[in-house]
């Protein structure tokens, strides 16, 4: 079996370069992305980037204002993008944040039947008070009343191996990737455990994160990944999204 795979841009989040590469300077403007996988048997969304909120106002996200300048039309919120696309939000069966982030589950209160799969140690940092009081996460935007999966490994979310939420931890304490095979090969859509091809090529991790050395590890494991023959997705790469531009949806890994 295979699924197929739309990815959408959910608003952008402007910064310094150097945040996030050792060495980069000057300001990036990070693609913020979601995914819509289309299997036979189900709809799942991976990441669903920024909260309709921060098209008008950034107050949602407290002090990372001061790092991240969000950009958002009100046409490329998750619901909006849907939408345009025709698919029922109500509809939509899963939903699987790579981490807990507010650039990736933004749009998580816009899919009210969707069940949240969810790695258990990031579920669980996600509800900690410091790292709730310190603006590392916030529930309002992922402990929504939907049902929750929390996962302890590898996930095949349909049960036949094309649609595979992969842990990549070391961003986060439970950060997950999601692999899926498609009709021309095996995708996998690394978010943060990968900002960028450079973080890959010259094995770059940010100078934050929940724990570095996991994060390379995880990078180990991308990149043998990507040397079996997977093509990979990176998370906030403006290079490789150049040609999505406001593209509702673009479909990845079709002919
Ligand atoms: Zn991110």
């Amino acid at each position: 079996m295979t699924a197929k795979i739309h990815a959408t841009l959910c608003g952008h989040l402007e910064t310094d370069l150097g945040r996030l590469l050792p060495g980069g300077t000057g300001t990036v403007a990070l693609p913020i992305p979601a995914y819509v996988i289309e299997h036979a048997a189900g709809v799942l969304v991976f990441d669903t980037g920024l909260h309709a909120e921060l098209a008008t106002d950034s107050g949602r996200i407290g002090d990372n204002a001061k790092m991240f300048t969000a950009r958002l039309d009100q046409q490329a919120t998750l619901g909006a993008r849907l939408a345009a696309a025709g698919i029922d939000a109500a509809s939509v069966d899963f939903v699987a944040n790579s981490h807990l982030h507010f650039d990736h589950v933004g749009g998580n209160v816009e899919l009210p039947n969707a069940r949240l799969l969810i790695q258990a140690p990031e579920w669980k940092a996600g509800r900690h008070p410091k790292l709730i009081e310190y603006g590392v996460y916030n529930p309002a935007d992922f402990d929504l009343g939907q049902e929750v999966q929390e996962l302890d490994g590898s996930f095949d979310v349909f049960g036949d191996g094309s649609v595979v939420l992969v842990p990549t931890p070391g961003h986060t304490a439970g950060h997950q990737s999601l692999q899926v095979a498609t009709e021309t090969g095996t995708m996998l859509m690394t978010a943060d455990a990968c900002y960028f091809r450079r973080s890959l090529d010259e094995m770059l991790t940010p100078g934050f994160g929940f724990d570095l050395d996991q994060q390379l590890a995880s990078m180990r494991l991308i990149a043998d990944l990507e040397a079996a023959g997977a093509t990979l997705v990176f998370g906030h790469d403006p290079d490789q999204w150049a040609d999505l531009g406001d593209a509702p949806f673009k479909q990845l890994g079709s002919t």
